[in-house]
């Protein structure tokens, strides 16, 4: 269950935008010396909002970016111009991606559908302007609302990493060089709960900065499927994961017998394992020297109902090639990846994050800088005397029940 998931998180420090405060202004004219009052609505704070997004499959993208802040809203003006709406801020995250709150670790919300979306911070609503104040005992009102306060809060996001694609070699295949030479990053692996050995996780970058997950599992051949080490209970992740990239090296006596044994000990662990989509990468092409012929030659003997890719880790060859094979095979229609159940996997309730404290702290938040500049000009109404417009309603003002001005 739960422990044996590997856990991707990232903190991140988000800010709404604040309200644009109405306005106070009097319109003047020459042949009109009391105009009255023309002042117009602030505008909305944009909000900031989670989205899911199935091109994503891990946060790495957020590592670089954990500030988050939507655009402050624009203050009214005269003529009754409301100001701008601040513009939303969206952080784009992998289906399944849960949020927690990174002060106290009450469990916020999560996502699962692609482009479901959960407003996270809500942008401050925009004050009223004067006109709108504007009675028959008081027709020119010198006051205004202000916008609502910005939010603030800091949250932690996590993802229960499934591996999208499992490494399947017998030892010396060349494994945890690919990972190493494929994978920009290695994340951190939560309530891992074994101590020797562990699965060695890298995300790979992949074009328009998606990403994807590979996983080296340790001991998945040796024994595995007769209980022995550690294999067996890392076979639960390979047994979720999307694909399997089997590995051969290119100085193997018989390759074709080699991936046929490795098939078959897979299907002694579970015959449902040669359901997965798979892939075969013959390894350490940098062996065979350019030699074409020879290259021709190992393909014939290959299995021909599934891509084979030729590599070379250390010498960098036909890496991209077998990153185009896997995402290709990985969103195939065959290959569903919404099979995954991301629901149960998802904690909703409070959490301890025993790791909270490892998780870099490099920022504290925004500081004083932005706090509300008071306008000593402006009278503002009593906030609990006043309904400030509908989030949205701004535009719409002809929706607006006015309110009586506050008897001065
Ligand atoms: P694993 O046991 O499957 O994880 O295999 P390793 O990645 O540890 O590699 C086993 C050995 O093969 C190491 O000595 C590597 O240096 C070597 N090796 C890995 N990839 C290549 C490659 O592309 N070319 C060559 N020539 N050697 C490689
Ligand atoms: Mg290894």
């Amino acid at each position: 269950m739960a422990e044996t998931n590997f856990i991707d998180y990232v903190k991140i420090y988000c800010r709404s935008g604040r309200g644009g405060r109405g306005s106070t202004h009097m319109h003047r004219a020459k042949y009109l010396p009391k105009g009255g009052p023309d002042g117009g609505n602030g505008g909305r704070g944009g909000h900031v909002i989670l989205r899911a997004n199935r091109n994503y499959w891990t946060l790495l993208h957020l590592r670089y970016d954990r500030h988050i802040q939507a655009e402050h809203g624009g203050n009214g003006s005269k003529n009754k111009s409301s100001g701008k709406q601040g513009a939303n801020s969206y952080i784009e995250v992998p289906c399944g991606t849960a949020v927690y709150d990174a002060e106290t670790g009450e469990y916020v919300c999560d996502v699962t559908e692609h482009e479901q979306e959960v407003i996270l911070l809500r942008g401050g609503r925009g004050g009223l302007g004067n006109f709108n104040f504007a009675t028959p005992t008081n027709k020119a009102p010198r006051y205004a609302q202000p916008g609502e306060p910005m939010q603030e809060r800091s949250f932690i996001l996590e993802l229960k990493l499934l591996a999208d694609v499992g490494l399947v070699g017998f030892p010396n295949a060349g494994k945890s060089t690919l990972v190493g030479a494929i994978s920009s990053a290695r994340p951190k692996i939560g309530n891992y709960p074994f101590t020797t050995l562990e699965p060695s996780l890298g995300i790979v970058s992949y074009r328009d900065s998606r990403s994807f997950v590979v996983a080296d599992i340790p001991g998945i051949i040796e024994g595995a499927s007769e209980g022995r080490g550690l294999g067996l209970r890392f076979l639960r992740h390979i047994e979720r994961n999307s694909l399997l990239l089997f590995m051969v090296p290119a100085d193997t006596d018989d390759i074709r017998h080699e991936y046929d044994v490795l098939l078959g000990e897979l299907a002694k662990f579970n015959p449902d394992l040669l359901d997965k989509g798979r892939v075969l990468a013959i390894t350490k092409c940098d062996l065979l020297a350019g030699d074409d012929e020879l290259k021709d030659m190992l393909r014939e003997g290959l299995p021909d109902d599934i891509p084979v890719v030729f590599i070379s880790a250390v010498a960098q060859q036909g890496l991209q090639e077998l990153k185009d094979v896997l995402w290709r095979e990985m969103n195939s229609e065959s290959n569903k990846i919404a099979a995954i159940n991301t629901q149960e996997s998802i904690i909703r309730s409070t959490k301890t994050f025993a790791y909270m404290s490892d998780i870099e702290d490099d920022d504290e938040g925004w500081g004083e800088e932005d706090a509300l500049d008071d306008d000593e000009d402006i009278e503002y109404l009593d906030d609990e005397d006043i309904e400030y417009l509908d989030d949205d309603a701004i535009e719409d003002l002809e929706d607006f029940e006015y309110e009586d001005a506050p008897k001065s």
